[in-house]
């Protein structure tokens, strides 16, 4: 008798809770209130919040480490042209830019200004940048870290792709003028991490070459500060990977370790081997592994063949559930359906890029979505990276926070006008996505 008195007394309860909640918890699909009003408050609470920068390339333009690829020339989106009238704006916020266009003579007051203040800043340059953002800490997603970066204020991520190329990339290389420029500068990143690491050539067999990239990943870790790995794999190749045996990588290492151009099918079985073992590597090191996942630039990126729902098979793979990912840029523009990934427990979401491509009217959708999927898996990124004179590292920091401040306020503020949340909970999300998701994956290396 017991249980059933116990679960007819429950079911009662329930429904008394419900009869005094609906009347004041049920969403609707107008706003009741004016948005207007909630997004301005928002607004400026959401500005006091420290950011955690999740993604970004800090550096100069004439830094050649700020990425692991370089960019070819190809077509920008509207935004990211150097023609984008809210440049002005972001010079003017961070530099009293005096002027209203970005004429070439006026570009060179603004490259001027910033010459003169590197050299009278030095390391606390970049660090400056940060504070007038209100960016407490930010990630360096670069090939090796900057000695102009002060290391309080930027954590590194390095990258992992050039070891899935150790062999003659010559057909690799000529496949179009793309690879031309990428490939190369990863056979400069593989040597990179060999001199460092005091290795003189390729090791004669898989175990020992499996051997030395644990070994650059645990001295990245334990003494150069790297919280985590990325790829940008989807630069150089599709990012479907098969299972192959560890006999089958054995076998084309030894074929192609001293010489000779592997066939494309059977270095892609390699590299699928290689990429397994850094995302297993990434979760036993508690390395947490980053994962471009959205459009890239130049004419032969194949989006298709990069698509981020081609990952699936590896993110929901159980013998990689100690691993901790982050789809950066959080598969644009499928950002959509990406966001289901994140419905596994080690998966997480990056907005970085999409605040720059996109405008806040239409970045405050997307993220509006997210709010309303898994608001606790979403974290921000600017991706800031050294563009062109007029669109810098530090103007593409500007309009990243900016556009996700006013996005974040403008979705939050639509969710609470429709009955959806409460403004103290609208808070507790801001924080969580600008902070303190991205820092919780980070345990005593970030804050
Ligand atoms: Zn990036």
């Amino acid at each position: 008798m017991r249980p059933f008195r116990s679960r007819a007394l429950c079911v009662g309860m329930v429904v008394l809770m419900l009869a005094v909640t609906s009347a004041v918890a049920q969403s609707h699909p107008y706003p009741t209130t004016d948005v207007r009003d909630i997004y301005t408050r928002l607004l400026s609470q959401i500005e006091k919040i420290p950011i955690f920068d999740h993604h970004a390339h800090p550096g100069f333009p004439d830094d050649p480490d700020v990425d692991a690829m370089a960019a070819p020339p190809g077509s920008s989106p509207l935004r990211e042209r150097d023609t984008n009238p809210e440049l002005v704006a972001a010079a003017k916020a961070l530099f009293q830019y005096p002027y209203d266009d970005l004429s070439t003579e006026h570009a060179k007051w603004l490259v001027n200004k910033k010459a003169e203040l590197k050299k009278q800043q030095g390391i606390a340059y970049f660090s400056n940048l940060l504070d007038k953002l209100n960016i407490e800490q930010g990630v360096a997603n670069r090939a090796m870290m900057a000695d102009y970066l002060d290391p309080k204020r930027f954590v590194w991520v390095f990258f992992a792709d050039s070891f899935m190329w150790p062999f003659d990339n010559k057909h690799e290389t000529g496949r179009n003028v793309d690879q031309g420029v990428y490939i190369p500068l990863q056979e400069k990143m593989l040597r990179r991490w060999m001199s460092q690491e005091n290795v003189k050539q390729l090791p004669g067999t898989l175990d020992d070459y499996l051997k030395f990239i644990t070994q650059v990943l645990e001295d990245n870790q334990k003494n150069k500060g790297a919280i985590a790995m990325k790829f940008e794999v989807a630069y150089f190749r599709s990012t479907k990977f098969s299972d192959p045996s560890r006999e089958q990588a054995e076998e084309i290492y030894k074929r192609y370790a001293s010489g000779g151009v592997p066939p494309e099918q059977e270095y892609r079985s390699f590299q699928d081997y290689i990429f397994r073992y850094l995302v297993r590597e990434g979760g036993r090191l508690h390395l947490p592994v980053h994962i471009h996942s959205a459009v890239g630039i130049g004419d032969y990126f194949n989006i298709s063949e990069s698509n981020v729902m081609n990952l699936e098979n590896i993110l929901r793979d159980p013998r990689y559930s100690d691993t901790i990912f982050v789809l950066i840029h959080g598969g644009y523009p499928l950002e959509r359906e990406a966001i289901w990934l994140a419905s596994v427990k080690n998966i997480y979401m990056d907005s970085s890029l999409m605040e720059v491509v996109m405008y806040p009217a239409a970045f405050k959708d997307s993220l509006k979505q997210w709010l309303e999927t898994f608001p606790d898996k979403i974290t921000f990124g600017t991706d800031s990276f050294p563009y062109n004179d007029a669109l810098g590292a530090e103007e593409s920091y500007w309009l990243g926070v900016q556009t996700a401040r006013m996005g974040l306020a403008g979705a939050l503020a639509e969710m609470i006008a429709t009955g959806e949340i409460t403004e103290s909970k609208a808070l507790e999300m801001a924080h969580a996505y600008l902070h303190d998701t991205a820092v919780s994956l980070y345990p005593g290396k970030v804050h």
